[in-house]
């Protein structure tokens, strides 16, 4: 009886794991739709369009995820896509990128190289896709491309989301107060990729636990008092404070932050005055902070607000004169869930050989919206995944560079296989 019982289920565990697309099915679809999708990475390339201007992309995105058959929401928090492919029960999977291009100029000397001016505020603006968007927006296509194609060897619902503005910080933050967890099943599990230079085509990296910073940027307005430059003791000067709060941030890291907490404080921008004879109205600064423990990010903040209000009275100003402090887009870290991240790199591994998944132990002070989605429900498990762009033995230029060249057709290929296997082994595995 025993070894009927033990006959039936190996016989019930053969058929599902035979229902499931073996790697060479995946890698066959992959290959062959290079050349499809590949056209449709140039056409972004060449077309790229700034953080909250992505009209043409989304537009693209949109009529790809109708013609695979998804239910497609357009205009989602800005111009954000929502593509829902609903398949039977089963898990809920996520899969985002993001489509937004940088104000840089490309000089890559690429064939298809970016030509766009953009206009921003009534400036023409140079475009390019200097962070790899097009490289995530068109590795998501190929994935779904993929998982529709195998619709039989999985069950569950398939989110495709292209998520506009983030690098300006606003896209993530759109898509949630938008509905993207109130209006669509919320997602089991959250996944991406960001392009990574310092990794070989071919390969994906992966980390578990803390990946990239949180971040709080400010925008601080001090206010002084008008004067002549020869008469500064009739005025008060706002270059002066700013400069003094410029120095006492410094010690906000060094002093006020324990030596065991990573954290960062740059003041990346200071404006103010026209002529050497006047004594400003006004001193602007712009600064980013970055840590990985929210109460670290809380300490920081009380901390410029307190250095910036002091270095203000310190200098006289009265009540009515205290400096505006705004913060801008606030992010919590990206926190990839050990657990999703165990499942998905044993997929990885699977189609793409032990030796091409590798584990990376250095976190980056850089910050990204993706953490959002971790923060947005307690169901959630996200990870991101880091895709190798640099040619066999190169290092292509870093990101947010001029001559940022990534190697898109092995990209593809890699990007597609390893995400297709582990999102089909999500959904099975449930
Ligand atoms: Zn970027
Ligand atoms: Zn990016």
């Amino acid at each position: 009886m025993k070894k009927l019982f033990f006959a039936v289920v190996l016989t019930i565990v053969s058929i599902v794991i035979n229902a499931q697309p073996k790697n060479e099915t995946i890698s066959k679809i992959a290959e062959s739709s290079l050349e499809y999708y590949g056209n449709i990475y140039r056409t972004i390339h060449s077309n790229p369009e700034l953080s909250l201007c992505e009209k043409e992309t989304s537009a693209m995105v949109a009529k790809e995820m109708k013609r695979m058959g998804l239910e497609v929401h357009e205009g989602f928090g800005g111009y954000g896509v929502v593509g829902i492919f609903k398949n039977g029960d089963g898990p809920v999977v996520l899969l985002r990128a993001d489509m937004d291009a940088l104000p840089i100029k490309e000089a890559t000397g690429l064939p298809f190289a970016s030509t766009k001016m953009c206009d921003v505020n009534g400036v023409q603006t140079p475009a390019f896709h200097a962070c790899g968007h097009d490289v995530h927006t068109t590795v998501m296509l190929g994935t779904v491309n993929a998982l529709v194609s195998l619709k039989k060897g999985w069950k569950g619902t398939l989110i495709a989301l292209a998520e506009p503005a983030e690098e300006v910080g606003k896209g993530a933050h759109g898509i949630i107060d938008a509905g993207l967890f109130t209006k669509f099943p919320i997602p089991d599990y959250v996944l991406a990729y960001h392009v990574f230079p310092d990794s070989e085509v071919g390969s994906v990296e992966y980390s578990k636990g803390p990946a990239m910073a949180g971040v709080k940027d400010y925008d601080i307005t001090f206010k002084g008092k008008g004067a002549h430059g020869a008469y500064p003791h009739e005025g008060i000067d706002p270059i002066v404070m700013a400069a003094n709060a410029v120095l006492e941030y410094q010690t906000i890291v060094s002093r006020s932050v324990k030596a065991f907490e990573p954290a960062v404080v740059t003041v990346g921008a200071f404006n103010s005055g026209s002529r050497p004879n006047i004594i400003n109205e006004k001193a602007y600064l712009k600064i980013t902070a970055r840590f990985f423990n929210e109460e670290v990010g809380n300490l920081i903040d009380r901390r410029i607000r307190e250095i910036t209000n002091a270095v203000a009275k310190a200098a006289g100003a009265t009540d009515d004169m205290m400096p505006e402090i705004e913060m801008i887009s606030p992010l919590p870290p990206v926190i990839n869930n050990s657990e999703l991240v165990d499942k998905v790199v044993v997929s990885m591994k699977n189609i793409l050989g032990e030796a091409n998944v590798h584990e990376n132990n250095s976190p980056s002070m850089a910050a990204e919206d993706f953490s959002l989605y971790r923060t947005a429900s307690p169901k959630v498990q996200a990870a991101m995944f880091s895709l190798g762009v640099s040619p066999k033995g190169k290092h292509t230029t870093a990101l947010h560079s001029p001559t940022f060249k990534p190697e898109f057709d092995g990209a593809y290929i890699t990007g597609v296989q390893a995400m297709t296997r582990a999102i089909i082994d999500l959904m099975v595995s449930k």
